[in-house]
């Protein structure tokens, strides 16, 4: 007879590692499920996870952890979407707010369809974005809530959860990891050196260098780039995304505070890939994701140095294997984090798949039969995910029309994955964008990295010849109006970060 599962071992106490155990721990009864973390002090975490995307506010709610503390706590500031600059030709901004972009829906329509009409009838001049309210407060660089007040009650974006943080990856997971322990999970400082399977090829336990073999029912591995359990113990292919994502390597240099609290992250486009910098409360988080094939790790770190006026400065070097795996769960092992896949940073979906991936088990969390079936519908599920954060990423570098560099014309010429190709043919032809069951992006982003690429449909959607165009427009001006008054009365970014952190 099947059992219930009665024992995790989680190795690995990185963000990965730490997101999954307060998961697992705040709905699994601990006395029924035993939770355990074991991680290495030699080894250590990547600890460079500094940007997220709005589902970890929903995360953090779920867990019962206190924004204003966890934030303190983790050195963080509100982000309200990324700004990706020099990327079209050079001299150019693209946002990517957070939240819809205007309105849901006008007249049952997305804004963006009304927005290309009144552009294509001469009444418009304006980008699509400038109707986001989180676009607007990031170029004033106002927070997202008032000084005073319950956060909650006095901002909608709040309310809505349409917001994200910049963070310390380590001070966080440390945050993660207080919580976790607090609440019963074990914590094991050691190294695992050998994976034991049974008859079956199951995991049976790990063997640890000072706590001896630790057994349980099922594994789940965090353990990085290293993949210890579902790759050299289990053998599980790699699809690797190199034929559509030339980015392989990064150069990491953290700055010292500047001053500046801007609310968004901002991708800056380099000669060879891009640079991030990202205002935390007590320094800027900054690196290079570059190509290996048209820059060596001395030009990377020299033209990163340049760009960021840090002469003397060391960065540290990352090698990153872009892809996924072929199975995210085999038999009872779950990989999570790195351990189950790498995108490149651009649109901060490294927390936030690990996060998919452990909500996700929750939904086909299986009893000691394993279900074969339950497994493979998971490892679809997530695999969906992970595709379609890729192609979100690779639709950025497909609409470049940088010339300067050998990297930004191979960029461009890549072939697309049929998923995206298909999508960007749908929405040339006729401004749909069908992403409506994407959890991460939906057809909003699509819209603001295409249209900030001057990318635009050869005509508005059909439907909008169905309404009047004067209606729609003042509901338009209504908007913009609405979202001006909104961020006037909104505090400096900077002014509400020290403000939290002072309490
Ligand atoms: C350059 C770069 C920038 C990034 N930027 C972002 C970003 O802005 N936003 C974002 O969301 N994500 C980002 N990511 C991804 C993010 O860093 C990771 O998704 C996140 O940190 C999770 O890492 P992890 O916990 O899977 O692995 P790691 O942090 O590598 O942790 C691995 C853990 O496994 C343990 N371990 C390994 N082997 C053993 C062993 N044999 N025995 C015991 N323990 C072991 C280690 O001690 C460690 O605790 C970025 C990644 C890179 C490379």
């Amino acid at each position: 007879m099947q059992q219930p599962i009665k024992n995790i071992l989680i190795v690995g106490g990185g963000t990965a590692g730490w997101i999954t155990a307060t998961f697992l721990n705040r709905f699994l009864d601990p006395k029924l499920c035993r939770i355990t973390l074991v991680e290495s002090e030699a080894i250590g975490t990547i600890g460079v996870g500094e940007a997220t995307v709005p589902p970890l506010v929903a995360f953090l709610r779920a867990m019962g952890i206190d924004e204003a503390a966890f934030m303190k706590a983790s050195n963080a500031t509100y982000k309200l979407g990324i700004k990706f600059i020099d990327w079209h030709r050079g001299a150019d901004e693209i946002w990517h707010p957070f939240g819809v972009v205007g309105a849901p829906q006008i007249a049952n329509l997305p804004l963006f369809h009304h927005w290309l009409r009144q552009r294509q009838e001469g009444r418009d001049a304006s980008s699509y974005v400038s109707y986001s309210l989180q676009a607007l407060l990031g170029d004033m660089s106002r927070g997202p809530h008032p000084l005073e007040g319950n956060p909650l009650a006095t901002s909608a974006i709040m309310r809505q959860g349409a917001y994200a943080y910049h963070l310390d990856a380590r001070a966080f997971a440390a945050t993660l990891r207080d919580v976790a322990v607090g609440r019963g999970v074990r914590h094991i400082i050691d190294d695992v050196r050998h994976v034991a399977l049974d008859q079956r090829g199951f995991i049976s336990h790990v063997d640890t260098a000072a706590h001896g073999a630790l057994q349980a029912d099922l594994f789940i591995d965090c353990s990085g780039f290293a993949a210890q359990l579902i790759e050299r113990s289990l053998g599980d292919g790699f699809v690797s995304w190199a034929d559509h994502l030339l980015c392989d390597s990064a150069a990491v240099l953290p700055l010292p505070h500047d001053g500046d609290f801007h609310p968004c992250t901002r991708a800056t486009a380099l000669k060879a890939g891009w640079c991030w910098r990202i205002p935390l409360r007590h320094r800027v988080g900054c690196g290079y994701v570059y190509s290996s094939r048209f820059l060596s790790r001395e030009q990377a770190a020299e033209e990163l140095k340049a760009h960021v006026g840090q002469a003397d400065a060391a960065p540290a070097h990352l090698a990153m294997k872009v892809g996924r795996r072929e199975n995210f769960w085999v038999k009872n092992c779950l990989a999570v984090g790195l351990s189950a896949g790498f995108l490149e940073p651009l649109e901060s979906t490294g927390i936030y798949l690990a996060q998919k991936s452990v909500e996700l088990f929750l939904d086909y969390f299986p009893d000691t039969g394993f279900d074969p079936l339950l497994i493979r519908r998971y490892n679809q599920a997530v695999a969906r995910e992970y595709d379609e954060a890729r192609d979100f990423i690779v639709l950025h570098y497909l609409l470049n029309q940088r010339n300067d560099t050998g990297f930004w014309r191979a960029a461009r010429a890549l072939t697309p994955p049929d998923s995206l190709a298909e999508t960007l043919e749908l929405y040339d032809r006729t401004g749909l964008v069908d992403w409506q069951g994407h959890s991460l992006f939906g057809d909003t982003s699509f819209y603001s990295i295409a249209t900030g690429f001057d990318r635009l449909p050869q005509t508005p959607h059909a439907m909008t010849a169905q309404m009047s165009g004067q209606a729609t427009w003042q509901a338009m001006l209504q908007i913009k109006a609405a979202n001006l008054a909104l961020a006037q009365s909104l505090p400096d970014h900077g002014d509400l970060v020290r403000l939290l952190h002072s309490r």
